[in-house]
């Protein structure tokens, strides 16, 4: 390896770190600021007179311990460094940290690193990369609240078909992706109306059928096959293994959310060659 390429994925590495940090903000505090705003339409539509909240966004208020309030400076926030140096514990009052922290930013990291290595310090790696970060929160938010914020998955379906106008998703052309973005609504919206009109039950929402609209923006039609295949393996696997290393009980996320996102990270950096298997020339 060159000098130069190692620069490039320390770098990219470090990126990956900082944008972790910002993402595990992001999956904390969306779901929150969303059902604040939930709360005061519903006031304002019953019309309650609705006391002004405190402001609470992704920058205010600054991030404080939620056991003992300790605000969280600069040094002790540190992307994973911190973590390691405090053994996990807030320095104030010793509550532990949840490792999710340092995971989501060694993750954000790694596949930083990835999409570089994949596709070059170029427009599709950049591409690749703010893909992947918006698939990682909305896979811990689904996973956390059952929900894929529209503010989220229609800024990532838009995302792709501006990405390829300009063909940084490599061999996606714009058709594909327009008709990836309408194939992905229309194939969710017409399975969940038809178990809901078979079996009466409802098994997945609205912000999945944008979710799959968003992967065909971006990686083109032919991969919402291969993406509905891997996210019930995909589904299976992490099923499976929370019954194995956790224990029966556990419980298991009913979100498909997640499910997509994982598969549609896969499909960016594996598709190719599978879709080739039933989509052959
Ligand atoms: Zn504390």
């Amino acid at each position: 390896m060159s000098f130069e390429l190692i620069t490039l994925l320390i770098v990219a590495g470090v990126v990956g770190l900082c944008i972790g940090s910002f993402l595990n903000v992001v999956i904390h505090r969306l779901p929150r600021m969303l059902e604040q705003g939930w709360r005061v339409q519903c006031a304002e539509l019953s019309g309650e007179a609705t006391p002004p909240a405190a402001r609470y966004d992704l920058i205010v208020p600054r991030s404080r311990c939620p056991a003992c309030g300790h605000r969280i400076g600069a040094l002790e926030n540190i992307p994973v460094i911190s973590y390691l140096f405090l053994r996990g514990h807030c320095r104030a009052c010793n509550a532990p940290i949840s490792a999710r922290y340092p995971i989501v930013e060694m993750l954000t990291a790694a596949l930083t690193v990835a999409a570089i290595v994949r596709f070059g310090a170029t427009p599709a790696g950049i591409a690749a990369s703010v893909f992947l970060w918006t698939l990682l929160a909305l896979t811990f938010i689904d996973f956390d609240t059952q929900l894929l914020p529209d503010n989220v998955t229609l800024p990532l379906l838009w995302a792709g078909l501006f990405a390829n106008i300009y063909g940084a998703v490599p061999s996606v052309t714009l058709r594909d992706a327009v008709i990836g973005a309408i194939a992905g609504y229309l194939v969710l919206w017409v399975i969940y109306w038809a178990f809901k009109l078979i079996r009466g039950k409802e098994g997945m929402g609205y912000g999945d059928f944008k979710l799959l609209a968003a992967l065909g923006a971006w990686l083109g039609w032919q991969m919402l096959p291969l993406i509905v295949l891997l996210s019930s393996v995909v589904g299976a696997a992490i099923g499976i293994s929370l019954v194995v290393f956790k224990g029966r009980n556990h419980q298991i996320p009913l979100a498909f959310g997640p499910y997509l996102a994982i598969a549609g990270g896969i499909a960016l950096f594996f598709g190719r060659p599978l879709v080739a298997l039933y989509l052959p020339g």
